[in-house]
């Protein structure tokens, strides 16, 4: 059965003494949200039935707009019946107060350090919402800290946000496995997101040059050409459609970071379409320097 709480007491007791494994998600649960579900069952179910736990909050702390934070879109009700259904035991939706009310179990300080000393923090995503990235580990330790998981999932589609979840997990919060899920996309190839729901069908459908840019990147790569000509094959494919506005494309290392070595690697990029900013990446394994 699948409990909704609300306060930290209400969940302190669903949670009683079992160990568990925390989905941190902003809720307009779709199909991606559900690929994560799946990663903890399967967590949950090599750890002694470990309690699959969803938190549901839109942290207002990462959005830099105060439109985008307006029209993000809530339904709780839609959400508790869908994480129902793929079988998620506590639901925890929290207000503002429960999750930050108390004392910061990691101050601002030191995730300010941590976030300065990645390197990562300032570029691509950060570069284009400042403070957005202090705004989600402050959630993320809140979180963590209410919850106290053995293990937290995270999708690979926010690839700068899992290295900073990861570097965070590592450097200030031990004890929380951080579990990565690989993106799950539509029939398209496009990434699921909330955020799509904002495109009508002719967004929609300029939007699908976005999974069609990266294969050519992932071909590229196959075919032997470095990360400049990984990109270049990218950006050839979006140029040819104006009406996607590629805000970055890069190529980066396993810390987010721009790329200078053969080995594994990945194509992440940003772009607007409509208004609507879409994010995505693909891995790659980078043969020439
Ligand atoms: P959000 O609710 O957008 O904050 O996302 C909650 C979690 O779901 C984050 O760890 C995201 O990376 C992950 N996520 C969102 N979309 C997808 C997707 N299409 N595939 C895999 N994970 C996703």
């Amino acid at each position: 059965m699948t409990r909704l709480v609300h306060t930290r007491g209400d969940l302190a007791s669903a949670l009683a003494n079992n160990s568990r494994v925390l989905i941190p998600t902003m809720g307009a649960l779709h199909l991606g949200h559900k690929s994560l579900v799946e990663s903890a069952k399967a967590y949950a179910a090599n750890h002694d039935g470990a309690l699959v736990v969803m938190s549901i909050f839109v942290n207002p702390l990462q959005f830099q707009d105060s439109h985008d934070l307006e029209v993000y879109p809530r339904d709780l009700v839609t959400d508790s019946a869908l994480a129902t259904e793929w079988g998620v035991d506590v639901i925890w939706a929290p207000s503002e107060a429960d999750i930050y009310g108390g004392d910061a179990p990691v101050s601002q300080e030191r995730l300010q350090t941590l976030l300065t000393g990645s390197q990562t923090a300032d570029i691509l995503e950060g570069a284009s919402r400042p403070g957005h990235f202090l705004g989600v580990l402050t959630a993320v330790s809140c979180l963590f800290d209410a919850v106290r998981p053995q293990a937290a999932c995270f999708g690979e589609k926010d690839f700068q946000q899992l290295v900073l979840v990861r570097m965070l997990a590592s450097s200030l919060v031990p004890n929380v496995e951080i579990l990565a899920v690989p993106t799950s996309r539509d029939e398209w190839g496009m990434a699921r997101s909330s955020r799509l729901g904002r495109l009508d069908e002719g967004g929609l459908s300029k939007a699908r040059v976005i999974p069609t840019a990266l294969a050519a990147g992932v071909e590229a790569a196959r075919d032997g050409s470095n990360a400049a000509g990984v990109k270049a094959a990218v950006l050839g494919e979006l140029d040819a459609k104006p009406a996607v506005r590629p805000e970055y494309v890069e190529v980066v290392d396993d810390a987010c970071l721009p790329i200078n070595a053969v080995g594994p690697a990945r194509i992440v990029l940003a772009a607007q379409v409509d208004g609507v900013r879409i994010i995505d990446n693909q891995p790659i394994d980078l043969k020439a320097i």
